[in-house]
């Protein structure tokens, strides 16, 4: 497989570390949730790089309002999410605009991997493995939503790129993006943020070694 070099497309905002109202590190493995207000700024930082994010976002208000990879791909006329790129809602609404983005290809076409999947693409055995979909359902029981197993539809892979061939096949390319890779949204309304910092020990997308992530947040 080839390395495909990232180069960086958008400098980070002026955002200081020190102004931020939320600031934590996302162990390697482990899965996130909290509420983004509409104007706030979330950035996600991949720490040591190669480190994919499986992420997916509701309404705060009515969760069956949520990301929808069909309307952000038709909104865009794009497959890949970048600065300037705004993830739309299942009712075609504006959940969080990209503002700032060092890799310039997040996929949102490749879902996010589940113990079913490592089956059918690696072993048997891995049914056993830890995953993002398993993350998913944790993070959403500890949440006071009710959200649950029949809520995780297509979500958005940040740090992943995989590219489509003119076949309309679909790979996971080999990730070198560097340490401190990061991408910055605002909420365009309140958000419940759904972050699975990537466990997969398999495949490319986390250059088979999962690496923990920071996770900030600032006011408008
Ligand atoms: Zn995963």
């Amino acid at each position: 497989m080839r390395a495909h070099v990232i180069s960086r497309n958008s400098p980070a905002t002026k955002l200081k570390a020190g102004s931020a109202v939320f600031n934590e590190v996302v162990a390697a493995g482990e899965a996130w949730i909290h509420e983004i207000k509409a104007g706030q700024i979330f950035r996600i930082v991949a720490v040591g790089g190669n480190q994919a994010v499986d992420t997916l976002f509701y309404s705060a208000w009515d969760t069956s309002e949520r990301y929808s990879a069909q309307d952000t791909i038709l909104a865009q006329r794009n497959i890949y999410l970048r600065a300037g790129s705004r993830l739309m809602s299942n009712i075609g609404r504006p959940m969080l605009t990209i503002v700032s983005d060092s890799f310039g290809r997040h996929d949102t076409l490749t879902g996010a991997c589940a113990a079913q999947s490592n089956q059918v693409r690696y072993a048997l055995d891995k049914r056993y493995m830890h995953n993002c979909r398993d993350n998913f359902l944790a993070a959403i029981a500890s949440w006071r939503t009710s959200l649950d197993k029949r809520d995780l539809s297509a979500n958005v892979n940040f740090f992943l790129y995989a590219p489509v061939s003119e076949q309309g096949e679909l790979s996971f390319a080999e990730q070198t993006t560097e340490p401190g890779s990061f991408v910055e949204m605002r909420a365009e309304m309140d958000v419940i943020e759904l972050v699975s910092a990537c466990p997969q020990l398999d495949n490319a997308c986390n250059a088979n070694k999962p690496t923990p992530i920071r996770v900030m947040i600032w006011d408008a």
